[in-house]
């Protein structure tokens, strides 16, 4: 009897699983990976096609392309988990797995935040992110504001890298002098692990005249009179909002016992979840990282080495370390880069390497790797 191996949702953290228990095991498996959506799209590329770098057709991956020996993809609609039984039920019908591997990730919720979804402009969704790239070819300039609305929101960069290449983006249609950009964010710094590399980020916002609202969080929005408020009860006005909505558990997982608070609780070192058999992996666990793919690309490699362990009887893969690299756009395709350990040590540690064309190249490498991997195909985040 082949091992059911079921991973629900083909993002960064099931895509790398996938693959490496594919490859390992091949024709032992029979591994059925879920995802309501038709194609994967890196979080790096919304802001490619945002800022016109990108063709939105060329940021899609489609999953039918996946083809990889024991694995079938169903593009569907997961409704409900049994973590006790390892069943689920999908739109296509129900799974019964051995091993159960949850990697839904974290769900964007815009009405938690009033006015935000009658303002539209946020850039966590692929819809989101796409369409404002007309906004922001049409905008006329004004003040332009970056705001987060929850606490936990995935690639906490991406809001810095947004100040900075809007910055350019305003240059290049002279509309830069004519603009404000303020960046609102629930942190002291930009990049809280790593103070270099927040000092970086801060000379960047400083030079460029970007405000740094720290410590506070965008409440509410008055799309009519164009105001966003703050936590705090003060008043931003704003031209134009692009919005880092609040983030979820999604429903299904919530609703089927697996977390009983804001995330999925995980053994730190292995990403089992309380239910044997049952694995969360990246956005949607509460393992202590950051929420981004580089986190949850490793932590499949844990959880898919530990199966791997478990059905050939070979030795149990080293703990789970919390460590990724992220790279950060500064503008002017010139990129950063931190390292990052979150559960290494006692404490969580970045190191900083300042921004280059050279680490551009290594974040096009970084993307094409991966869809050569997970999708056997060329590809360059390039264009
Ligand atoms: C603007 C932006 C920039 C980013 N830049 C970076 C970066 O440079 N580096 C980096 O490492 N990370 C970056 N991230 C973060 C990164 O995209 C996420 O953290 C990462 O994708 C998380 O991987 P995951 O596998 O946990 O979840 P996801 O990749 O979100 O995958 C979850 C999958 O589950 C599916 N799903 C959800 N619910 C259901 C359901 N009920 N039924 C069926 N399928 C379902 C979804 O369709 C999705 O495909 C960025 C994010 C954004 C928004």
């Amino acid at each position: 009897m082949k091992t059911r191996i079921v991973v629900l949702g083909a993002g960064f953290g099931g895509l790398e699983l996938t693959t490496i228990l594919s490859d390992a095991l091949g024709a032992e498996i029979d591994l059925v990976l879920i995802d309501k959506a038709d194609s994967f799209v890196f979080g790096f590329s919304k802001l490619d096609v945002m800022f016109g770098r990108q063709e939105s057709a060329a940021v899609r991956h489609a999953y039918r392309d996946i083809v990889k020996p024991g694995v079938r993809f169903f593009k569907t609609h997961v409704q409900s988990i049994d973590p006790t039984t390892k069943r689920v039920v999908t739109d296509a019908g129900t799974f019964d797995a051995d091993l159960l591997i949850v990697a839904l990730g974290a769900d964007i919720d815009l009405s938690a935040t009033p006015g935000l979804t009658e303002e539209g402009t946020e850039f966590y969704t692929v819809p989101g992110a796409f369409a404002l790239r007309d906004v922001l070819a049409t905008f006329k300039g004004g003040h332009a504001i970056i705001g987060v609305c929850g606490k936990t929101f995935k690639c906490p960069p991406a809001p810095s890298e947004t100040a900075l290449l809007l910055h350019d983006h305003l240059v290049a249609r002279g509309l830069r002098e004519v603009s404000q950009i303020s960046v609102v964010i629930p942190f002291g710094k930009p990049i809280p692990p790593s103070p270099d590399t927040s000092e970086a980020i801060l000379a960047a916002f400083e030079e460029r005249g970007i405000q740094f609202v720290k410590d506070h969080l965008v409440a509410a929005l008055d799309p009519v009179r164009k105001i966003a408020m703050l936590d705090d009860g003060s008043e931003m006005p704003y031209a134009l909002f692009l919005g880092v909505p609040v983030h979820r558990l999604p429903k299904v997982v919530a609703e089927s016992g697996l977390a009983d608070g804001p995330w999925v609780p995980v053994n730190k070192q292995t990403l089992e979840t309380t239910f044997p058999g049952v694995y969360a992996v990246g956005d949607v666990n509460g393992v202590g990282t950051p929420k981004a793919g580089v986190f949850a690309e490793g932590a499949a490699r844990v959880v898919a080495e530990g199966i791997i362990a478990k059905l050939r009887g070979g030795e149990a893969p080293s703990p789970y370390t919390g460590a990724g690299s992220c790279f950060i756009e500064f503008g002017g395709e010139r990129v950063g880069r931190v390292d990052v350990n979150f559960l290494g040590g006692p404490k969580p540690t970045g190191t900083y390497q300042p921004p280059s064309h050279a680490l551009g190249e290594e974040k096009l490498e970084f993307g094409s790797s991966r869809i050569q991997r997970w999708f056997g195909r060329e590809w360059s985040a390039k264009g």
